[in-house]
């Protein structure tokens, strides 16, 4: 993912201020929402980790795919997966395998929850050039979102939801062109899973009520101000899971502040799949990238990783999905 350009920014920027205002009821119905183990969310991320970088074309790649597909079928998903093949910036074919977790599947009212799963080639937003050309290991860009989707399936397993829910781990998001410039060309050099199947849904003709996008949500201390192609395109769902942290007391991570407007896997599935979709993503306001300074650096380990960030997005998601009402 990076940041989007300044003048589509401010774009969103002025579309956000015409919209009306939020409603900020959080749902009160006594719905049992089963509980979310951060211990078992953080091994899922470790698991990953210990297959080294999941980079397409690489027989971690496949490794950990299979790994992914298991552990879904495991918790009592319908497992699809995605297999193709993607051209990246550089010309280069991707072997593109993007898995797909299913519950309730014939239910109406769905949920998509989606994360992406591989890590970036390079470290190119390393200080040290020597690691540039170093393969990112992604404990918090890659696994931490899938990490915390992974224990939520666990739950589904369990105690299904009242609605249909479709969890999505995206392949090849994180080989796009590096730098800010390139136009739309390098814009869309990211995302590639996401592209794909916002083209080729798994299910023809696919909804859902709305999308969930978790991205680098394990940092310790983590904030995830409101992120402006969300806000955009689907305002009511960031005030549905910004108040329902607020409810159970996490606002020190969902912080009611603007953030960025980032180019990630939700921009496609709002765009191509017209599913209104929202990204939990960690920003910063004071760094210059706009994330963490271990972002697309070799530091991006599981020494970033933290029980209480992954607790607070994993239980939050859990009640807003078993408060979901079915129409
Ligand atoms: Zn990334």
């Amino acid at each position: 993912m990076r940041k989007i350009l300044f003048i589509l920014l401010t774009v969103f920027q002025f579309a956000a201020c015409n919209q009306t205002s939020r409603s900020t009821k959080v749902e009160q119905k006594n719905v049992n929402v089963p509980n979310f183990s951060s211990d078992s969310a953080y091994q899922f991320v470790q698991q990953q980790v210990a297959f080294g970088p999941r980079i397409p074309n690489t027989s971690a790649q496949i490794a950990c795919a299979n790994y992914l597909s298991a552990t879904l079928k495991r918790f009592g998903a319908e497992v699809i997966e995605q297999k193709t093949e993607v051209k990246a910036f550089d010309g280069t074919l991707l072997r593109c395998i993007n898995i797909i977790g299913s519950y309730n599947p014939k239910a109406e009212t769905r949920i998509l929850l989606f994360s992406h799963w591989d890590s970036r080639p390079w470290a190119d937003n390393d200080p040290k050039p020597s690691n540039h050309n170093k393969p990112v290991i992604g404990a918090n860009d890659g696994a931490s979102g899938v990490g915390v989707l992974l224990e939520m399936a666990r739950q589904f397993g369990l105690q299904q939801p009242a609605v249909g829910v479709d969890i999505i781990f995206f392949d090849a998001e994180d080989y796009g062109a590096s730098g800010n410039g390139g136009g739309e060309a390098a814009e869309n050099s990211w995302c590639l899973g996401t592209q794909y199947w916002a083209n080729h849904p798994h299910v023809a003709g696919y909804s859902a009520k709305y999308g969930i996008l978790l991205d680098m949500v394990g940092a310790p201390l983590a904030t995830f101000p409101r992120e402006q192609i969300s806000e955009y395109y689907a305002a009511n769902i960031v005030e549905k899971v910004w108040s329902q942290a607020k409810s159970l007391g996490f606002s020190q991570y969902f912080v009611d502040q603007k953030g960025g407007a980032i180019t990630d896997d939700h921009l496609y599935v709002n765009k191509i799949a017209g599913i209104p979709s929202i990204d939990i993503i960690q920003y910063d306001t004071n760094s210059n990238t706009g994330f963490a300074s271990y972002w697309h650096t070799v530091d991006d380990t599981m020494e970033n990783i933290d029980k209480n960030t992954l607790q607070a997005v994993g239980i939050t998601l859990m009640h807003v999905v078993y408060n979901e009402k079915t129409n």
